[in-house]
């Protein structure tokens, strides 16, 4: 029988896999170490105190709230169970030796510590699929929150992952408990999910949960918002695919947000031969991510950027984006330009576009590139495509 603390390393570890924090450099060492439950190299490495023994588990800092309000937030992750029956083929229970299940009084009671100690400030529960049941597993975490919430008045942050094929009426119980759900697509389409996992399918058991979640906001029964996340490159699939689904997400299951994990091939998974996908396509899909989600740039325009294989050209987006959209003729004069072609210029972020908005509300024309440097704006990226009072700006030297 594996002691609470073991089992702590074991389902705080391999909830690294599921994602919503920047956790490559973890999955990594994971998957260096060929082992599961062995101490982390990892800033966010912590003890807690367990009964008799002390543990060691990482806390995940997450960030939340807007472009306006961010804030990171100690989070606890562990799985409840990594006894999965289901066999994704990207996924880590391939290779993980033990497989342990927290009962839920044994999970609330941990995180019930974790609270005490002042190390965490919220929870994100997800699971490995019990006797490939998502609704019993489904059951045993909504009690372990129930626990949380009740028993240990804890009136924090909650995130509940959403296992594929839950029922609706435990999906309801979990949104009146939760702060956040999510639902992990994991691939973009059917046909990529089928490919990497064979016993989800696309549109019953994710896209349905997400339009039910879509709708319990609506009625008012949830007032957070939902979240996916996909693994980047473990089924062949392009960018363009992705972001085309993460763009129909947005639209039409009312997603929050979504997150990217590259596929890292894992030691005795039928993907272990597949190539890692580079950090830095990952880095790019958030950054396309950001422009369709807090700049509203419409899928379309990013059509005219993808490579001929469906990726994101090399650097930023953002760039690529705005030679498309302006007439390389023209400049976009500070002073004048309305606030949906500001953002539009490479180097001006949306804080500064208000700020110079601000400004010209409050008839303080900008005069000189230092006026825009001094309020953030990247002077290199957007030089090419500003004037100042009508003037064309032809190098950095004429701005100082
Ligand atoms: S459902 Fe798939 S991804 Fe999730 S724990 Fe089970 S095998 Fe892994």
């Amino acid at each position: 029988m594996p002691s609470l603390a073991s089992k702590l390393e074991v389902l705080g570890a391999t909830c690294a896999f599921d994602i919503s924090a920047p956790v490559r450099e973890i999955r990594k060492s994971l998957y260096q170490s060929g082992t599961l439950g062995m101490r982390l190299e990892s800033p966010v490495r912590s003890r807690v105190e367990l009964l008799d023994k002390t543990a060691e588990c990482c806390i995940y800092p997450t960030v939340t709230g807007g472009v306006s309000g961010r804030k990171t937030k100690p989070i606890f992750k562990a799985l409840l169970s990594n006894a999965c029956s289901y066999s994704c083929k990207y996924c880590f229970t391939h290779c993980t030796r033990q497989k342990v299940t927290f009962t839920p009084e044994e999970y609330a009671r941990i995180y019930a510590q974790f609270v005490q100690q002042g190390k965490v400030t919220g929870v994100f529960i997800s699971s490995g699929i019990l006797k490939g049941d998502p609704d019993y597993t489904t059951e045993l975490m909504l009690k372990a929150v129930s626990l949380i919430r009740g028993k240990y008045n804890f009136e924090g942050y909650v995130h509940f992952k959403c296992l594929p094929g839950v029922s609706y009426d435990l999906l309801r119980e979990a949104a009146l408990l939760a702060n956040r759900i999510s639902v992990n697509l994991e691939a973009p389409s059917a046909d990529r999910l089928a490919l990497i996992a064979e016993e989800k399918d696309f549109q019953r058991d994710l896209i349905t949960r997400q339009e039910w979640i879509r709708d319990l906001i609506f009625k008012g029964a949830f007032d957070s918002g939902h979240t996916t996340q996909f693994v980047v490159g473990a089924s062949g699939e392009s960018d363009e695919e992705i972001l085309s689904r993460v763009d129909w997400e947005y639209k039409h299951v009312g997603l929050h947000r979504a997150y990217y994990s590259g596929f890292t091939p894992l030691k005795g998974t039928p993907l272990e031969h597949q190539p890692e996908t580079p950090a830095v396509r990952e880095h790019q899909l958030y950054m396309a991510d950001f422009l369709l989600r807090q700049y509203r740039i419409p899928f379309q325009e990013f059509r005219q950027i993808f490579t001929k294989t469906g990726l994101l050209p090399k650097g930023d987006p953002k760039l690529h984006l705005a030679r498309e959209f302006f007439d390389p003729h023209e400049t976009i004069d500070v002073n004048e330009a309305p606030h949906d072609l500001l953002i539009r210029v490479p180097g001006i972020g949306l804080r500064t576009a208000q700020k110079i908005l601000t400004m010209r509300e409050q008839h303080q024309l900008i005069k000189n590139a230092r006026q825009l440097h001094e309020i953030g704006v990247n002077l290199g990226k957007s030089l090419p495509f500003l004037s100042i009072q009508r003037h064309r700006q032809q190098s950095l030297d004429v701005y100082f």
